[in-house]
């Protein structure tokens, strides 16, 4: 079931800095506030963190079309599997590759969900 979500884009060049206004997407992520993500704008994708979810459908902007987030995000130097509550050589993920950690870590996933490790 799609869910709505707000978020706030993180800060150009400013890793882990996020601008107050927040934007509304739809989802199928169990997303949960203060996830960080990847959404997609206009102008390409932004990183975002999640600022609210079960957004009620009087406060979603008609004016423009929804678009979808799809992929989790993690910083370079973090691994996103380190906290996915799915084991990596068994699981059903779309990752994308990243350049810590031996150039292997999961920067974005399709399948992630954040586990208590
Ligand atoms: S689902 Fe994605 S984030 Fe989770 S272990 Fe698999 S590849 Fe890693």
């Amino acid at each position: 079931m799609s869910n709505h979500v707000k978020v706030c884009y993180q800060i150009k060049d400013e890793p882990g800095v996020y601008g107050m206004q927040a934007f509304t997407y739809q989802t199928d992520l169990p997303l949960r506030v203060g996830d960080v993500v990847i959404a997609p704008t206009r102008y390409g994708d932004r990183v975002a963190r999640v600022h609210q979810t079960n957004v009620p459908d009087g406060e979603i902007d008609i004016r423009w079309e929804l678009k979808t987030i799809e992929k989790y995000f993690a910083p370079e130097t973090e691994n996103l599997c380190d906290t996915c509550i799915y084991e990596f050589a068994d699981c059903s993920g779309n990752p994308t590759f990243g350049a810590g950690k031996g150039l292997d870590n999961v920067l974005s996933c399709t399948k992630y969900e954040k586990g208590d490790r």
